[in-house]
């Protein structure tokens, strides 16, 4: 397990919270507590950052599920070639197949080609951006919440979508007979929605990589420049630390990439006591032979194959790159404790 070779760093300080920036616990101005009997927990941060890694961790637990993003997207694209990971095409899916009856029962219809989970509002690109991308600070994006809630049209389409959300976490946990799902679509806008539509009260677990990881394996799937991979970067964590604001301490958890390697034992018991999931004294058994369901990227299908940390930023950066990622995330990388890892970034 953990197979690095890079000497194991000395062990690194908690994660510390920033006094400053924290304040009464709002759980984005929620007004109840969850309506729902399963429990959900949203992963938030970047792409390229392990979440599918942490989905197939999490999931060998026998009370935790997590079928990666859940909102249909990859298969949208990738129709009919895309696969589940247990290897069916999705829509020969056995499970995925009694997750649409359990959908049906509850009054929606849904298939491996329709999900409708996403919260979208508008045709066009600039509406969409307008009415549920990130307006950039906390104050805004609530106020929008808001204004969208009382509006007829577009907070009954929100109220939908969260509604079939919500049946749809019923459904997945029904399904696989395991109490928690953990989400991985890793935007904290879905979260917002979630929180403000669907009656669930997620936890939420933040998963961060080191940028100079983040902004290498960027550079290996997109056309973005350095300059415009280490801005994103920096873009969704501001984004993550604001939805932070709301959640009081024990809703949410930061878990590191690097840590998921070096100490996948302990990083996922962590999680799983974070989860309330009794941790099993054989659940590293179970976490190399389980049944899995995850839709993400291609490591899905070649789990179990053991966890590696991603290293190659030291051939695919150049000096000038990683001097240019390092100045520009200097005071985000404190933050999060990563001063412990400088050697392995160096
Ligand atoms: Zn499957």
């Amino acid at each position: 397990m953990a197979a690095i070779r890079a000497s194991e760093p000395r062990p690194r300080p908690p994660i510390p919270d920033s006094p400053r920036t924290r304040r009464a616990p709002s759980v984005l101005d929620h007004p109840g507590p969850p309506s729902h009997s399963a429990r959900l927990a949203c992963v938030v941060g970047t792409s390229y950052t392990g979440s599918t890694l942490l989905a197939l961790l999490v999931n060998a637990h026998p009370e935790v599920l997590s079928l990666g993003e859940l909102n249909g997207a990859m298969s949208r694209v990738l129709w009919p070639a895309y696969r589940c990971s247990c290897g069916a095409p999705l829509g020969d899916c056995d499970f995925w197949r009694r997750v649409s009856e359990a959908m049906h029962r509850r009054g929606f219809d849904f298939g491996a080609r329709q999900w409708n989970t996403s919260f979208t509002l508008g045709t066009h690109a600039l509406t969409r951006h307008i009415l549920v991308r990130s307006l950039g600070a906390d104050s805004l994006d609530r106020a929008r919440a808001r204004l969208l809630a009382r509006s007829e049209t577009s907070g009954g389409r929100l109220r939908e979508i969260g509604l079939r959300n919500a049946a749809l976490v019923e459904s997945v946990t029904e399904c696989a007979g395991k109490p928690i799902l953990v989400y991985t679509s890793k935007d904290p806008m879905r979260v917002r929605f979630l929180t403000g539509f669907s009656g669930l009260v997620p936890q939420v677990i933040h998963l961060v990589r080191h940028p100079l990881g983040f902004v290498s394996s960027d550079l290996r799937h997109s056309q973005a420049t350095v300059d415009a991979s280490v801005r994103g970067w920096v873009r969704r964590q501001r984004q993550v630390l604001r939805l932070r604001r709301a959640f009081p301490e024990d809703r949410w958890l930061t878990v590191r990439y690097e840590d998921m390697c070096i100490r996948t034992e302990q990083e996922v018991a962590r999680m799983l006591d974070f989860l309330g999931a009794t941790t099993p004294d054989a659940w590293i058994d179970a976490l190399m032979g389980h049944e899995h369901h995850v839709l993400g990227n291609e490591m899905r299908m070649r789990w179990p194959a053991g966890v590696q940390m991603d290293l190659s930023w030291r051939t695919r950066l150049s000096g000038a790159d990683v001097r240019l990622v390092l100045a520009r995330t200097e005071l985000l990388r404190r933050g999060f404790g990563y001063a412990d890892l400088d050697p392995l970034f160096q």
